[in-house]
């Protein structure tokens, strides 16, 4: 089942920049901001009711989201939508005959198991399936 959007994700040049519009113009809060050594890039994190638009800058320029920036530009990345069962999730998707990029769910160090579904099957957007581990389990 699904549950809500948790986040969308953005690219952008550079998130101070971005802050510029998101936090000082449209009032958005920031809560935190991580850099993510594996991913290569650094994230701001801005609630929006039960959700998060997240700003993704990438810290390399060869990393994923770096070549996403110098190929596309900043714009919109991803949508990513919390299940409740993210096995259910892509046996439901796969039965659908869509395409996944994660056949089977990745895990994250906080214990969220995530997957992402081909934009040609999700009408050209990017989207991603996550489950959160139980409340006591994470680790944050
Ligand atoms: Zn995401």
């Amino acid at each position: 089942m699904i549950k809500r959007i948790d986040h969308l994700a953005i690219v952008v040049e550079s998130i101070e920049g971005a802050l510029g519009f998101w936090r000082d113009a449209l009032g958005l809060p920031v809560t935190r901001t991580e850099t993510n050594a594996r991913e290569q890039v650094e994230i701001a994190f801005l609630p929006v009711g039960e959700s998060e638009i997240e700003l993704l800058e990438p810290t390399e320029a060869d990393s994923g989201i770096g070549r996403h920036l110098a190929k596309r530009g900043a714009g919109m990345h991803h949508v990513c939508v919390e299940v409740d069962d993210i096995e259910a999730a892509l046996a439901r998707l796969t039965a659908h005959g869509v395409a996944l990029i994660n056949e089977t769910p990745r895990v994250r160090d906080d214990g969220t198991r995530y997957a992402f579904v081909y934009p040609r099957s999700a009408s050209g957007v990017l989207v991603e399936l996550y489950e959160k581990p139980e409340a006591g389990q994470a680790s944050i």
